[in-house]
């Protein structure tokens, strides 16, 4: 028995689960208050979603899948990412029969990359979507709500890409624009690029190797392919961000690397983080609705990874602490031992947004004050023989010089919310 997490698959403990649990709360509180409401999906969906959806030159697709058959000999795939799965719900229970939805949702995702810092074969996403949007005005929803959100977390070392894929039409001039360039300089591509020259020539701009940025930056420009009506959106969308002071990068090589976008991609980039710079990524992707069995909808998103927002906001200063308990309950004695057991519940009772820790497994006085010191709590609440003869508990501060004071049990509750308020 290996006693071993898989390579890629990282726990999160307590000390950075708080973190967590802080960013979360702040984006959905934000996504909520733009009217996004939560919608929770499966893990595991058929292969087929995701061949058909992110498409089948993808690297995602081709060698990043954790693709299994069931008992049943059905072929499921844990989910590489949630837009597909969001659109396949969306199908399934009819939620896009004549109605707009504003969803989002997060988990776990998982591709079979190779695992490196801020790039995990299990990492998590926050979604955002917006489903029956046409836009450009919701684009630049998306985008705002973005930085306001950076805003909100105190985050500042991030950069936004914007860039437009243009229509079915004008991409498919553009692929044999990009074909006809890429195999005049044959000789400079690496063995991915050559595979995709044939399959998705579009692919080769989104290469990672660094070898390849050359040939990559010489490349002919989708925007010089846009057509018309896509080229109307993309300008108003550009005037949208302007209005709302969200500065912005025209990048014309930003592809992303799923094949479902089409106009409007953007993605907001960070120099902080090595080379996993991608913090937030999205796009539109009205195609996507119809190609999995619903009628023509149009749509776009945003998918957040958690793992580098976490790193992203400790680069510029985050530092979120798991709470401690409030009171520590320490009690010597099996008669204080059961008092205090009673005790807590009662204080649990009439304090409900207190946290008290309750000693267990006994203990010599001295072994549990220290317990009660190492747990972080402001107080200790001591209960001994003599306290429990006469009816009274000690309260020690643990945070300040400040000797036990012994306060009668029938005054503990108004003692103890007052001082647990002041230090609040
Ligand atoms: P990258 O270019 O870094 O591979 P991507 O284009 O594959 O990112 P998306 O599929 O758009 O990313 O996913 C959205 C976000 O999820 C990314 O911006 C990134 O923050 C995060 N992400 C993607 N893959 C991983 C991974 N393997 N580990 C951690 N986070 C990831
Ligand atoms: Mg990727």
């Amino acid at each position: 028995m290996k006693s071993q997490a898989i390579r890629g698959m990282n726990d999160v403990l307590p000390e950075e689960a708080a973190t967590w649990r802080f960013l979360l709360d702040a984006v959905r509180d934000l996504v909520e208050a733009y009217g996004y409401r939560e919608i929770q999906l499966p893990i595991v969906e058929y292969t087929e979603l995701f061949r058909r959806s992110i498409g089948d030159t993808t690297d995602i697709v081709e060698k990043e899948m954790y693709t299994f058959l069931d008992r049943n000999g059905e072929s499921l795939t844990l989910r590489p990412e949630a837009t597909a799965s969001m659109v396949r719900a969306g199908i399934t229970n009819g939620l896009l029969h004549n109605q707009r939805q504003k969803l989002w949702t997060s988990g776990p995702m998982f591709r079979y990359e190779k695992p490196q810092q801020g790039r995990y074969r299990q990492f998590h996403q926050i979604d955002v979507e917006a489903l029956g949007f046409a836009g450009p005005d919701v684009d630049a929803e998306l985008i705002i709500l973005s930085a306001r959100m950076w805003r909100r977390l105190g985050i500042d070392r991030l950069s936004l890409e914007i860039n437009s894929l243009g229509d079915p039409d004008s991409r498919a001039r553009y692929r044999s624009e990009l074909v006809k360039y890429f195999s005049a300089v044959k000789k400079e591509l690496d063995e991915d690029s050559m595979r995709r020259l044939e399959k998705n020539p579009l692919r080769i701009l989104d290469s990672k190797n660094p070898a390849m940025q050359d040939v990559v930056a010489g490349a002919p420009v989708m925007l010089d392919f846009l057509d018309e009506a896509s080229a109307l959106h993309f300008s108003q969308l550009k005037g949208l961000l302007d209005a709302a002071e969200v500065a912005y990068t025209v990048n014309p090589r930003l592809v992303r690397g799923l094949d479902y976008y089409n106009r409007t991609v953007f993605e907001w980039v960070t120099d902080a983080l090595g080379s996993q710079g991608a913090v937030c990524s999205g796009g539109r992707y009205d195609g996507l609705v119809e190609k999995l069995g619903g009628k023509p909808t149009p749509a776009i998103g945003w998918a957040m990874g958690v793992e580098r927002l976490v790193a992203l906001h400790a680069v510029c200063g985050g530092d979120v602490k798991p709470p401690a308990p409030d009171v520590y309950v320490v009690t010597v004695g099996q008669a204080a031992e059961q008092a205090g057991f009673e005790l807590s519940e009662q204080l649990r009772d009439a304090i409900p947004g207190a946290r008290f820790e309750q000693n267990l497994g006994g203990g010599s006085f001295k072994s549990q004050l220290k317990r009660a010191d190492k747990s972080g709590a402001g107080y200790a609440l001591i209960l001994g023989e003599e306290e429990v003869s006469n009816a009274t508990v000690g309260l020690k501060p643990l945070r300040k010089k400040e000797d036990q004071t012994p306060v009668a049990r029938a005054d503990l509750v108004k003692v103890l919310a007052e001082r647990l308020s002041d230090s609040a």
